[in-house]
């Protein structure tokens, strides 16, 4: 009997704490969508720098944010990243864009637009196919805060900038640690402490630091806890085929 996720785990936590990884990974395993809120935020930030709009310009970020065409899918195995149609997954990675990718989060009016855009993929999914896993900084407090699991991943500073060095250098980008972890920290400073929608931990989320743990140990124990929780239901898949 295959497992199959019903309703919303939702995944937050700071960059390189393997929140992509494991959130994609979990999703397949479940038979479930996959909803990568930070690849919008990346998304309007690289048409911010594309316009070649200053980023601390908000009046112009949010014009921008409400005009341009973004658009995201939810297959766990290829999430689809597009601009204005033009496939971006490697452009919204790069250096420039996580550069600039805090300043264009914290403006409300521009968080207004894609939080209710990740609300009608989210309702659209679980009204189709009824799982997904929705990762982010702001899931299990704004966007989902009903969620049946909220998880927060952590891990620590070494950890993350080592993580964030290796998936730059497998994607060809040399990044070395030092500056991995001056970028880490200094976007974790930023999304932590602006007005709206700060990266905090949802009063009932289960935190998991990941730092000694594997991706297939973190999975293992998510499953367990979705289980627990009763959002795993064999029937539905089998009806499936
Ligand atoms: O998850 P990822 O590292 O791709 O996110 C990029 C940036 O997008 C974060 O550093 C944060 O500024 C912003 N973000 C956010 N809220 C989310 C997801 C991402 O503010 N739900």
């Amino acid at each position: 009997m295959v497992t199959v996720l019903r309703g919303v785990v939702a995944l937050d936590g700071p960059s390189g704490t393997g929140k992509t990884t494991v959130a994609r990974k979990l999703a397949a395993e479940l038979g479930a969508r996959y909803l990568d809120t930070g690849a919008m935020y990346r998304l309007v930030t690289l048409a911010v720098l594309r316009e070649g709009i200053d980023p601390g310009d908000t009046d112009a970020v949010a014009a921008l944010a409400r005009d341009v065409e973004i658009s995201v899918g939810t297959s766990p195995e290829e999430p689809s990243v597009l601009l204005n149609g033009e496939d971006v997954a490697e452009e919204i990675r790069t250096e420039p864009v996580n550069r600039a990718v805090s300043a264009v989060s914290a403006v409300p009016r521009v968080r207004k637009i894609l939080v209710a855009g990740q609300r009608a993929i989210i309702d659209r999914v679980l009204a189709a196919e009824g799982g997904i896993v929705v990762e982010g900084r702001d899931i299990g407090t704004v966007v989902v805060p009903d969620a049946p699991l909220k998880v927060f991943l952590t891990a620590s500073a070494e950890v993350r900038a080592a993580r964030r060095s290796a998936q730059d250098s497998a994607a060809g980008r040399a990044v070395s640690a030092v500056d991995a972890r001056a970028s880490v920290e200094r976007r974790d400073r930023l999304d932590s402490t602006r007005a709206t929608s700060p990266l905090r931990v949802a009063d009932d989320a289960v935190e998991f630091d990941t730092s000694e743990l594997t991706v297939e140990e973190v999975i293992a124990a998510l499953s367990e806890l979705a289980g627990r929780r009763g959002l795993l239901n064999g029937e539905v898949a089998e009806a499936r085929g």
